[in-house]
């Protein structure tokens, strides 16, 4: 009766293809809410538009832009919006499918959404960049809002981009809506913590998982892929907690020490660095790329793009725990690799949800016009990180299964439950 989708193409490593099997997996467990099961596999709404801008040169650009509200059933819609040459309407799809699995694991009130512009923006100027965002803005304003999808940073995004989008959207709407996006700078109605949540979110489920598997964070030797937000900042936490880190592999290239590197120090030269990579970090050794994917790790974190983690990979990998900062790293084949192997894996789903769960306290928090300090966020993030973790682990226990099928089990009944209770209109 339901045919796959025609606009599409899927194979079993693309994004798209890795979340559809992810839902063929948790379908076992789904009991009578499995009548529903196909909307999972559908966007509910997907906008593409032309974002045509001036160049400085005087030129003129099309860029092609995309947001999809994936599933609305449990609120409104709630994702990042990433500049990537390489984004595409699938992989879109994924990344708000993605989103919706992960505000129903920490039970936020909310759908799952994602946007993306197919640009390289560090080929474009400051100005370029605000006139992209801006056209791009108010091409989706039709579908956008406070109370219907909420837009928030994500790969190659960040709070000066939040604050352009809330002004295009704002003036449209004749008066200022700070609630339309969340990661916005703090005098902008952005909340205290924002910037380090998905990190520290990070932390904290890797935390737990240590302690659960018996594994102690003093002088455990961690791996990290991606060293933008969320890499450099579960990095710090991790050397924080007395961990060492020795390997972080970014797109200039992966570096290692045996000893441990000093993280604030490469961070400030990432941060001086032109390319703004690791690449040249003088207290360190150049490593082969591939080589990194067998460093001697006890934690590895992916947190870069989607796709990264191959089965063959996954033989390589010599790490006790792998905590996916990334959306998406981990294909189908490679979680059978880590499950045979005996390797745990805190799923994307759970293991980056901070970032919207601080997303959801800023929205919050633009509502009622009241903000709260640092303190209380973290508070209240560990609070939600930790009991979502413990739910979604006696999921795992009750039916013998891995942590990803067990969030999928715990989000997915949530989703489908809404929906059932909705009813479908007519
Ligand atoms: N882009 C982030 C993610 O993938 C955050 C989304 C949000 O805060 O809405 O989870």
């Amino acid at each position: 009766m339901n045919e796959a989708l025609s606009y599409v193409h899927p194979n079993p490593t693309s994004a798209w293809g890795t979340y559809l099997s992810q839902v063929d997996r948790v379908t076992p467990y789904l009991g009578p809410l499995v009548r529903w099961v196909e909307t999972l596999k559908r966007p509910k709404r997907a906008l593409i538009v032309d974002v045509p801008i001036e160049m400085d040169d005087g030129t003129i650009a099309h860029f092609e832009g995309y947001r999809v509200q994936y599933n609305l059933a449990r609120g409104p819609g709630k994702g990042g919006v990433r500049f990537h040459p390489d984004v595409t309407l699938e992989e879109v799809m994924a990344l708000a499918a993605w989103m919706t699995i992960k505000t129903a694991a920490v039970n936020l009130p909310y759908g799952g959404a994602k946007g993306g512009i197919r640009v390289d923006p560090g080929q474009l100027s400051i100005k370029e960049l605000e006139r992209v965002t801006r056209r791009y803005t108010s091409e989706i304003g039709v579908i956008i809002g406070p109370l219907s999808d909420i837009p928030a940073p994500d790969v190659n995004t960040n709070a000066q981009i939040m604050a352009w989008i809330m002004d295009t959207y704002s003036v449209n709407a004749g008066g200022t809506a700070t609630g339309v996006v969340t990661g916005k700078p703090i005098h902008l109605g952005g909340s205290l913590g924002r910037v380090k949540a998905t990190g520290r979110g990070v932390f904290v489920t890797g935390r737990e998982a240590a302690r659960r598997v018996g594994l102690n964070l003093q002088g455990a030797r961690v791996a990290v892929q991606g060293f933008g937000n969320v890499g450099s900042v579960s990095a710090q936490l991790f050397a924080e907690a007395g961990a060492i880190v020795v390997a972080v592999q970014d797109h200039t290239g992966t570096i290692h020490n045996d000893k441990g590197l000093d993280l604030p120090k490469l961070l400030a030269y990432v941060q001086a660095s032109p390319q703004r990579g690791v690449a040249g970090f003088a207290q360190a050794e150049r490593m082969d790329n591939e080589e990194f994917w067998s460093v001697a790790c006890d934690i590895l974190i992916p947190a870069a793009l989607e796709g990264q983690i191959s089965a063959a990979r996954a033989q390589k990998i010599r790490a006790r725990l792998v905590l996916e900062g990334a959306n998406g790293p981990t294909v189908p084949a490679a979680d059978d690799v880590f499950k045979d192997r005996g390797i745990l894996v805190v799923p994307d789903v759970i293991c980056n949800a901070g970032g919207v769960t601080v997303s959801y306290f800023e929205w919050v928090q633009d509502f009622s016009s009241f903000f709260w300090t640092e303190d209380e966020i973290n508070q209240r993030l560990d609070r939600i990180m930790i009991n979502a973790l413990s739910q979604i682990w006696d999921k795992a226990d009750q039916h013998k299964i891995t942590l990803r099928t067990a969030t999928y089990a715990v989000a997915c009944e949530r989703i489908l439950a809404a929906r059932e209770e909705r009813g479908l209109y007519p």
